[in-house]
């Protein structure tokens, strides 16, 4: 008899396998073993997912809860996540390498993602249009019905509960399907609604690979929003598929943030973030700073102080208090970003400090690149992880050139103590978020997506109400003719 964990499908408020028996590994990245196996999920898996979605949509009570007591009931589930903090941590530091710290603090943020959302569902205020005829007109947010929601593994439960929190607080049912690498902390989320007391159907969980289990629930139409967050070529799959019975989708893709370091920054505070921009959770976040512009006045002196600081972070095991940075999430990614370092030293860049660990774990070291071509693999392509590409620079107009000659378009930063010119660049950078003197600081109310091939749409408080309602306009008329 095996010890590993097991991860179900929870489809009725059941954990359950697959209707084949079907199972996949689940690894440890920092021990390179596998330490769980989760349910291989086929389409007749992801056609009982739906169908337990549609009836609770249809027939459930949820959607047809008072706004407080549908709140009241995600508060539940955000208090249960909230008590078993460690818990969760544990398994998304095991699945997928990320520091226990940092995975603490990912918990805190989806606990947060649920408690916003159903406070902002709870006291939102529809609209009002007086009108000349005699008539008045307000707005009306229904449920859109069931969301098909599809997560990556960088931040296993918390890209999920950017997802699921807003489709169940405006009264939607919902079927996640996380990632094939991190199936754990949304499982263990899926079950902590059942504990909370949430009725069948609302919240289900089908684990397996991208096809078939992902591709049936975007392609099947029963289903009414498709929300996905993964790669740009992922992505166009998934619009395509939706497409098929015209369900509106948000896409949340890739990434090569530009970050630009002007000669009158703080170098202190750009230093400090353009780290964390790079080599927290190992790069592998959609927001990196992977571009790094730097102003010629300053670049040698940036440079050295940015080396010793990517040098200064600890290297280890996610569950040593002292880890800062451990290894990639998979052998697969692993092997990827170690192609990207062997083919920037292969196309004459400079590294600076990292490389890739000739240890046999799946390391790539905090890595530092410069002297690449603007049309080199490493320097346009998202790599997703510790590896940055550096560039110089001499006026703002040359950065603003170089940071917008990118597919991608999600987010970027930029360091300076000119007010004139924060307000001047961040309105010229073709990105979804732009931060000034900081990084990854987000209020839950703002819109948050991208440009051309980082994504469609925008979720974030009153975006996210758009895309997980159907707004209605009632019309009224107040006094009779004739
Ligand atoms: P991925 O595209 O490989 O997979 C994402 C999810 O899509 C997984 O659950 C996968 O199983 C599923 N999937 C794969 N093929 C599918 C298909 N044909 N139909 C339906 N679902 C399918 O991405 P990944 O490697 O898991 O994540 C890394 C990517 O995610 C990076 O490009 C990163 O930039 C991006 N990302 C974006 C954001 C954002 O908010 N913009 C946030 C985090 C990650």
């Amino acid at each position: 008899m095996s010890d590993l964990q097991f991860f179900g499908h929870i489809i009725d408020n059941e954990e359950v396998e697959s209707l084949d028996g079907g199972r996949f590994d689940v690894w440890n990245p920092w021990t390179r073993e596998v330490w769980a196996q989760a349910a291989e999920g086929s389409a007749a898996d992801a056609d009982r997912a739906v169908t337990s979605a549609r009836k609770a949509f249809d027939e459930g009570p949820w959607p047809r809860l008072g706004r407080t007591e549908r709140a009241a009931a995600i508060h539940r589930l955000a208090d249960l996540m909230q008590e078993r903090t460690a818990e969760i941590a544990r398994l998304d530091s095991t699945n997928m390498g990320k520091p226990f710290e940092q995975a603490k603090h990912d918990v805190a943020r989806s606990v947060w993602n649920f408690r916003f959302f159903a406070d902002h569902q709870r006291d939102h205020c529809g609209e009002v249009y007086p009108m000349d005829s005699g008539h008045h007109c307000y707005s009306e947010f229904g449920p859109a019905g069931v969301v098909a929601a599809i997560s990556p593994w960088n931040f296993p439960l918390m890209m999920a509960s950017w997802k699921i929190a807003p489709a169940i607080a405006w009264g939607n049912t919902c079927i996640i399907k996380p990632s094939e690498d991190t199936p754990a902390s949304v499982t263990y989320l899926g079950r902590l609604a059942v504990e909370a007391g949430f009725p069948p159907g609302v919240l289900n969980v089908l684990n397996g690979h991208g096809a078939p289990a992902g591709s049936s629930i975007t392609g099947d139409d029963r289903v009414d929003r498709v929300t996905f967050t993964g790669s740009s070529q992922t992505g166009k799959l998934v619009m395509a598929s939706a497409a098929t019975h015209l369900a509106p989708v948000s896409l949340e893709l890739g990434g090569k943030g530009a970050n630009l370091v002007f000669a009158d920054a703080d170098l202190d505070n750009a230093v400090y973030w353009a780290v964390e921009a790079i080599f927290r959770n190992a790069g592998q976040i959609c927001l990196a700073g992977s571009r790094l512009f730097v102003q010629d006045e300053i670049y040698d002196e940036f440079m050295a102080r940015f080396v010793a600081a990517a040098e200064a972070l600890t290297i280890g095991d996610p569950f040593d208090p002292a880890t800062r940075f451990s290894a990639l999430a998979s052998r697969r990614h692993f092997e990827k970003v170690a192609s990207y370092v062997a083919a920037a030293q292969e196309l004459g860049g400079r590294i600076h400090t990292g490389g890739v660990a000739q240890d046999g774990s799946w390391v790539v070291r905090p890595t530092i690149i410069d002297g690449l071509a603007l049309d080199a693999a490493p320097y346009c392509e998202e790599i997703f992880g510790p590896v940055c590409v550096v560039n110089r620079f001499g006026t703002e107009d040359e950065v603003v050139h170089l940071a917008n000659d990118t597919r991608y378009g999600l987010n970027a930063m930029l360091f300076t103590e000119n007010l004139s010119r924060a307000h001047r660049v961040a309105a010229r950078l073709k990105a979804g978020t732009v931060w000034v003197n900081c990084f990854f600081i987000r209020d839950l109310r703002t819109p948050f997506g991208g440009v051309g091939d980082s994504g469609v749409g925008r979720e974030g408080g009153n975006f996210s109400r758009e895309f997980f309602t159907e707004p209605k306009a009632v019309v009224m008329q107040i006094d009779r003719k004739g």
